[in-house]
């Protein structure tokens, strides 16, 4: 059958178009580039993540030196206190003794909160700084990865237009109801066509019965392998 003959030297420029595209798609430097801007994305997160952390903490350390002077102040009050009119019996001394201790804990609690904050503040800025020149780096990475993957794509699109204008030459005076047949075909299984050797599929190698062998040499409709689907052809 001349059209089956068509059909499958079609299907030969198809493919070829077809395997470029998915090449294409599939391209190691694509997925690097897709992967590297995940990257830059996620450390810019992280170092927003930071800042704010260190917003957060800036306000509580201002308030914790205020609470701190106001502390001190009290202490030194209650050592004037003492100064200028010591207790008189030992239930005032031991009221005093409670206040001064109070007063101690506090401060030693306040000042302890603030050296944590000093130190995660200086642990944020190495953080911070690291992650701003990984950034720096991923990003010209990025930028000339994708000056290369576009120069490479110009050149791919170019020889993919071409391929594709050979496989519509190569479908012109091909029955259009034909191509959907193909068409259809080709979303389940690609390639779409395969021969009988024998008679045998040699897409999937299962031996065809001879009733569709019987249509297949008779020409007259299109023959699809049980087992794997392709449009058969002697
Ligand atoms: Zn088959």
């Amino acid at each position: 059958m001349e059209t089956m003959e068509m059909l499958w030297s079609y299907m030969q420029e198809d493919m070829k178009a077809d395997r470029l595209n998915n090449a294409l798609k599939n391209s190691p430097l694509r997925q690097k580039l897709e992967k590297t801007r995940e990257y830059v994305l996620d450390q810019q997160k992280n170092y927003k993540q930071i800042e704010e952390q260190v917003a957060v903490d800036t306000d509580r350390k201002d308030a914790l030196q205020d609470a701190i002077a106001r502390a001190k102040e009290q202490l030194e009050a209650l050592t004037a206190r003492y100064n200028e009119n010591p207790p008189a019996d030992a239930d005032e001394t031991r009221e005093l003794i409670k206040e001064v201790e109070k007063c101690s804990r506090t401060l030693y609690s306040y000042e302890m909160e603030l050296r944590r904050i000093q130190k995660s503040a200086g642990d944020a800025v190495t953080r911070s700084t690291a992650i701003r020149n990984n950034t720096a780096k991923a990003k010209r990475e990025f930028d000339e990865m994708k000056e290369e993957y576009t120069a490479m794509t110009e050149d791919k699109k170019k020889e993919y237009a071409v391929l594709r204008k050979n496989a519509d030459a190569k479908a012109e005076g091909i029955p259009a109801e034909l191509l959907v047949v193909y068409n259809t075909v080709k979303k389940q299984i690609s390639p779409p066509m395969a021969r009988l050797v024998g008679n045998q599929c040699s897409g999937c190698n299962t031996s065809q019965p001879s009733a569709a062998l019987r249509k297949i040499d008779a020409g007259n409709e299109i023959v699809e392998c049980e087992t794997c689907g392709r449009i058969l052809i002697r």
